[in-house]
């Protein structure tokens, strides 16, 4: 009641604050939600023209369109079938699997709504899977991108007229400006209240699908879990962090808000799907794409570079589109990019290249040159801080060809340099070029199930997986099970293989 309410006052505000002629009448009345929103600025056939714009955008930018076919089918299946029961059943939707490791759903105005194969890998049914469908169909039922949309506009035209309006006032306030408005907005956080209002929409839609309303919470669970975990691989602190699906409420509040949903709605089913959905992602991709370089084990794989190198063991490998990360407990880090290309190109040889460039303000001495397996090579080093820590820094820069160069980045605590120095000799000297026959011989690594024979366990299973480090985590996420658990055998579980 009182969220209404102010609400009401909210859009009020907006809308004395503007005086406008042809503003009068901005505030609706949202069908999902029964709340009075200010939406003045989008109307619903903008909010398609948006979309079907940054669609494209929003496909090329996440990794394109996962390519498997059937995959994609059963995803806009569920999809539609949720969608028929949101309070906007004549929107017609579009659902996306984006092939992108990475843990993420999200929605465009006018129906776009995206998921990543990251995500599918770790949603345990189809109910959960679902669920983050609804959920995201809930920010577009109630029009969320509208109403910020509508308030970065306010808020500019406001300063405008007005001068300054206080935020104290509840009059809406944006940071965004128009011309970043497109993607990047659909990709901003929304407020809690908004997160909140998608959560309690997204149970609302799997009750009238006939799904278990539990499984909400238990891709929650699963989220935290992630999180978790991606904190423990990136050395941070483990503790709850703001996940990727929202920045606002906490996963934890939004258990609880979702706990509070499933007790009050009405099932009318309680489908889970679990073993349907099993079948569906034997064979997913798992981790990366060979496009974008591919870890397995302690080996590190470009087939477009044609480049090869490993690291030492215990160490994590973090793969981004623009650098492979390596760290260790230890706080050393092997950081591979790309030759800056314009000084490279500049500088004309890898010593000259080294000479030039600097890091942390600071530039590299004791410059040798080096052969590794063919190729010229220059190393130099020098001393940085990061993160407040001393660091050793020794770079090593390899030549393909006149344009093109790459840095092997190794970060060492002062401390454990003379420690670490062979491994890190080591790493640099692995560093080379695939035969062709390799290029081709490259399989990323997929989802497969796996019946349990007698004696197995978490561990021996996790064991065989070809991750170096936090096997028996990945174990543990993909298939919710600990690793105190026992299998039984004849039970199918998840594993990664090629
Ligand atoms: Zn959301």
């Amino acid at each position: 009641m009182t969220g209404l309410r102010a609400n009401l006052k909210r859009c009020l505000v907006a809308m004395v604050l503007l005086s406008l002629p042809g503003v009068l009448g901005a505030c609706t009345v949202n069908p999902a939600t029964g709340k009075q929103s200010f939406t003045a600025f989008m109307s619903p056939e903008k909010e398609k023209e948006v979309g079907r714009l940054e669609h494209v955008k929003i496909v090329k930018q996440f990794g394109g369109v996962y390519d498997e076919d059937e995959l994609g089918a059963y995803v806009a299946i569920v999809g539609a079938k949720l969608s028929r029961y949101a309070e906007l059943p004549d929107l017609s939707y579009t659902f996306t699997v984006l092939n992108d490791e990475k843990v993420n759903a999200f929605a465009l105005p006018g129906g776009y709504v995206y998921i990543t194969r990251g995500l599918l890998a770790l949603v345990a049914s189809e109910a959960e899977m679902a669920g983050v469908l609804a959920h995201e169909i809930g920010h577009v039922t109630a029009r969320h991108t509208a109403q910020r949309y509508s308030a970065t506009m306010a808020t500019n035209i406001g300063l405008q007229v007005l001068g300054v309006i206080g935020s104290a006032l509840g009059a809406p306030t944006g940071t965004g400006t128009l011309a970043s408005f497109g993607a990047q907005a659909a990709l901003q956080s929304y407020s809690r209240e908004q997160e909140l209002e998608s959560d309690m929409l997204g149970v609302r839609y799997l009750a009238r699908a006939g799904y278990d309303t539990n499984a909400m919470t238990g891709f929650f669970h699963k989220l935290q879990a992630h999180t978790r975990l991606m904190a423990t691989m990136e050395g941070r602190d483990g503790g709850e962090q703001h996940s990727i699906m929202s920045t606002h409420p906490l996963t934890s509040e939004r258990i609880t808000a979702a706990k509070q949903q499933v007790a009050m709605v009405q099932a009318s089913g309680n489908k889970q799907g679990a073993r349907a959905y099993d079948d569906m992602i034997d064979g997913l991709l798992f981790g990366d794409d060979p496009k974008q370089g591919i870890r397995k084990g302690r080996v590190f794989e470009h087939p477009d570079l044609g480049i090869r190198f490993e690291v030492p063991s215990g160490f994590t490998m973090l793969n981004s589109s623009t650098q492979l990360l390596a760290r260790n407990n230890d706080g050393v880090e092997i950081i591979f990019t790309m030759a800056n290309a314009d000084t490279f190109l500049k500088a004309g040889d890898v010593s000259k290249y080294l000479a030039a460039i600097r890091i942390d303000g600071t530039r590299f001495s004791g410059i040798e040159t080096l052969d590794v397996n063919g190729m010229d090579a220059a190393t130099g080093n020098t001393r940085v801080t990061k993160n407040g820590q001393s660091r050793d820094a020794r770079l090593v820069v390899i030549r393909e060809d006149n344009e093109r160069a790459y840095q092997l980045l190794f970060l060492t605590p002062p401390k454990m340099a003379a420690s670490m120095s062979t491994d890190l000799r080591r790493t640099t000297y692995s560093f080379r070029k695939m035969t062709r026959a390799e290029r081709e011989a490259i399989k990323p690594l997929r989802i497969r199930l796996r019946t349990v024979k007698p004696g197995d366990t978490v561990e021996s299973i996790s064991a065989r997986m070809p991750i170096e480090t936090f096997a028996v985590e990945w174990f543990e996420l993909l298939n919710g099970k600990s690793r105190s658990t026992p299998l039984n055998p004849g039970d199918v579980v998840r594993i990664v293989a090629e």
